[in-house]
């Protein structure tokens, strides 16, 4: 079986909220201390990312387009050592197939600006140094509905849009994020590697104040993270975020063993704000299960599930006696 078939396709552009995580997982790979997203119309007229990464050589932005040109995978073993969060090199040629790109990028040697239509290069030339890259895609959602569905469409795309890039802020407290609609600042991280300041300033001071730490390990897994107590709760799981090995991932496994931990003092219909960072061996998990990369599969399942209960019940009973 083909190394391509072991791939699963990716479909990026579903939603302005899945542009903007692609194009903010490629500034992160480029070592990004800096990130800043600006959306027009919630992103259904123009995305912007603006980071001060390591930025792209002249030849990489001319083929950064081409599907499969950049592709980090190069044989069947690197898919167990997955370390940064892009790998399929089909992102950008996926995107700029059906929109319209403008590309500013330098690597501190030489600056390259890029004109993309239809996924072809339509101009390019030597632009300013200054290390970064800046990407605008514009004229992807155009067949937009009548004006009052629009309205409601805008309020659920930024609604996705928000939630992504809370998670990318909490997952990355080292990088600086602000995301603005339009005029509007709807988060701004200030980079400081503290991951109690971002939970601050994604979840507000009230809830960071109660958050209580948390840790456990054992053979395969080193679990920590914060959790609120049972007073400050929410209706729903969205406020429940798990990093496994610096990656945001879905995990209905993780999230069930900590309500599980906590379930004595829940109460019904009610979830933790939390944040949980577990770190294992690469080799332990496969990102490569879902084009999303959201899902993961863990290898020894149970010992991550056992230290996850360990953790989080420990400290929340600790801290309730
Ligand atoms: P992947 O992330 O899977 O490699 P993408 O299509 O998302 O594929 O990106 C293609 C390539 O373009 C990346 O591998 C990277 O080399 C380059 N690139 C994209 N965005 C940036 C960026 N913001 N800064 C530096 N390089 C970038
Ligand atoms: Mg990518």
């Amino acid at each position: 079986e083909p190394l391509a078939n072991k791939i699963a396709a990716g479909e990026v552009v579903e939603r302005p909220a899945s542009i903007v995580k692609e194009l903010v997982e490629n500034s992160i790979d480029a070592g990004s201390t800096s990130i800043e997203i600006t959306l027009e119309e919630a992103g259904l007229t123009s995305i912007r990312i603006t980071d001060n990464g390591n930025g792209m050589t002249t030849t990489d932005a001319m083929r950064a387009f081409e599907r499969h040109a950049t592709s980090k995978i190069v044989n069947e073993h690197d898919l167990f050592r997955i370390r940064t969060l892009g790998f399929r090199g089909e992102a950008l040629a996926s995107i700029a197939a059906v929109s319209k790109v403008h590309l500013w990028t330098s690597d501190g040697i030489s600056g390259t600006e890029v004109d993309i239509e239809g996924g072809k290069v339509i101009t390019h030339r030597a632009a300013a140094l200054r290390q970064g890259t800046d990407i605008t895609v514009s004229q992807v959602f155009f067949n937009t509905p009548a004006r009052l569905k629009y309205m409601k469409t805008i309020q659920t795309e930024i609604g996705h849009t928000i939630d992504l890039v809370n998670r990318l802020a909490i997952s990355h407290p080292a990088i600086a994020f602000r995301l603005a609609h339009g005029q509007q600042v709807l988060l701004k991280t200030s980079g400081s590697g503290d991951l109690l300041r971002v939970l601050s300033d994604v979840y507000g001071i009230a809830v960071a104040k109660k958050m209580i730490p948390f840790q456990a390990e054992n053979a395969d897994y080193k679990v920590c993270g914060y959790v609120t107590l049972p007073e400050m709760t929410r209706a729903s799981k969205n406020y429940m975020t798990v990093l496994i090995n610096g990656r945001w991932v879905k995990s209905y496994p993780v999230n069930k063993a900590v309500l599980e931990a906590m379930h004595t003092y829940l109460p019904i219909g009610r979830f933790p704000i939390i944040v949980l960072q577990a770190e294992a061996d690469p080799y332990l998990t496969d990102v490569n299960v879902h084009p999303s990369k959201q899902y993961i599969k863990v290898s020894k399942e149970g010992e991550l599930l056992a230290a996850v209960r360990e953790g989080v019940h420990a400290a929340v009973k600790k801290a309730i006696i």
